[in-house]
């Protein structure tokens, strides 16, 4: 029996909407939570109680403090609110004070739903899916304000057509259009670890429109032989993708590789740096499926399990015997601390006047990538030339 509930979950929505087979392929695959994900869980909770505070509480006042009254099922690994996360939902905090106004009204972790826009097919009996909680609602006037934090410091999370926050957007216009009469909703994502903040707006209308094509792809992934179309974005968290178990992406990834090799043109190229993230991701998810296959005591043709390099370590006594047969000075070293470090012992002021930003060096980016390009001058070149 299929479970609704991460059948189309907004969260994996990029997946499910690009493929339309991903919806139940990916079903038999653990979701396991980890500590990046119960480190978030808890971070949320504390912008939540800030929120929703009479006081306008600030994170501070969370800080060292055990919040497990409010994960009873007990599934989090630690629940005591770390002092360095106190910055970061601070920032979401402010953030989300600063867009109030004094005739809007603010709604903290309101779950939602967006069931009315899954095909009635896909439905499941217990109305279990179709389902997201929502950070932070500001509804003023004719324009709703969507806010998610997100706590990640890895991948950048844009939100322009964020299917996550576009689903969670029509949910809150499932719950709210019948109360207030806006017709355009701006989704905001606060990444403050990652120093992203970025909003986009969207008309109702076209929102609606997406809507259209969620129950459209709904009813294609219960249909009787979904289909499979690998890209970048919907592979890159795919559960059967990630387990190398995916017949379609290794073929498409071989697809691409294969017939790019003998006089490569640039759009070869282009292929080859659009797809980098896939094919290397594949490799990484078929190299890991094959050494299970070998751990649990299978064969795999042209493979075996070797035991991996490993570097020399000193022994447990060793920091005692080196203490006492030889001078601190030839033993230890000393260096000056890191910038990240240094932040936490100097002013601003002083930081400002002793560091700098060194100039990275080149590095290769699609044209959307926000940062600007490098104007190379080769003229430089030339100029011995010229003169
Ligand atoms: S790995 Fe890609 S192609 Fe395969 S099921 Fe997942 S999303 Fe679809």
């Amino acid at each position: 029996m299929a479970n609704h509930a991460r059948l189309f979950s907004a969260s994996g929505s990029k997946t499910w909407l690009s493929c339309a087979a991903a919806a139940t392929a990916q079903l038999e695959y653990d979701n396991n939570s980890n500590v990046h994900a119960d480190l978030g869980t808890l971070v949320h909770k504390v912008g939540d109680l800030c929120l929703a505070s009479k006081d306008s509480r600030d994170a501070e006042h969370y800080i060292g403090k055990d919040l497990k009254k409010y994960f009873p099922d007990g599934l989090l690994v630690s629940t005591v609110f770390p002092a360095d996360m106190a910055p970061p939902i601070q920032s979401y905090i402010d953030y989300c004070r600063a867009l109030q106004t004094r005739d809007s009204v603010m709604m903290v972790e309101n779950r939602v739903s967006y069931r009315p826009w899954i095909a009635k097919e896909a439905r499941g009996k217990k109305n279990e899916e179709g389902f997201g909680t929502a950070d932070c609602l500001i509804v003023s006037d004719n324009i709703l304000h969507c806010i998610d934090y997100k706590n990640g410091s890895g991948v950048h999370v844009d939100v322009k057509n964020n299917t996550q926050a576009m689903l969670y957007a029509l949910g809150v216009y499932n719950e709210l259009s019948f109360l207030y009469d806006f017709d355009k909703i701006t989704m905001h994502i606060v990444q403050p670890r990652k120093q992203n903040i970025c909003e986009w707006t969207i008309s109702v209308k076209a929102l609606l429109r997406f809507g259209k094509a969620v129950t459209k792809r709904s009813r294609q992934a219960v249909s009787k032989n979904p289909k499979f179309t690998p890209t970048p974005e919907g592979c890159q968290w795919c559960r059967k993708g990630m387990a190398g178990d995916c017949d379609a992406l290794i073929a498409h990834t071989l697809a691409i590789t294969s017939a790019l090799f003998d006089d490569m043109t640039n759009p070869d190229k282009r292929t080859l740096l659009d797809n980098k993230k896939l094919i290397l991701s594949t490799i990484a998810a078929v190299e890991k499926n094959v050494i299970a296959t070998l751990e649990a005591g299978d064969e795999f043709d042209g493979y075996k399990l070797v035991e991996g390099r490993t570097t020399r370590k000193w022994t447990e006594d060793a920091a005692d015997y080196l203490q006492e047969n030889y001078d601190p000075d030839e033993i230890y070293l000393t260096k000056i601390i890191g910038v990240t470090l240094g932040d936490k012992l100097l002013s601003k002021e002083e930081m400002s006047q002793h560091t700098f930003k060194a100039q990275g060096s080149p590095v290769l980016a699609p044209e959307s990538d926000r940062r600007k390009s490098i104007q190379t001058d080769v003229t430089d070149e030339f100029s011995d030339v010229t003169s």
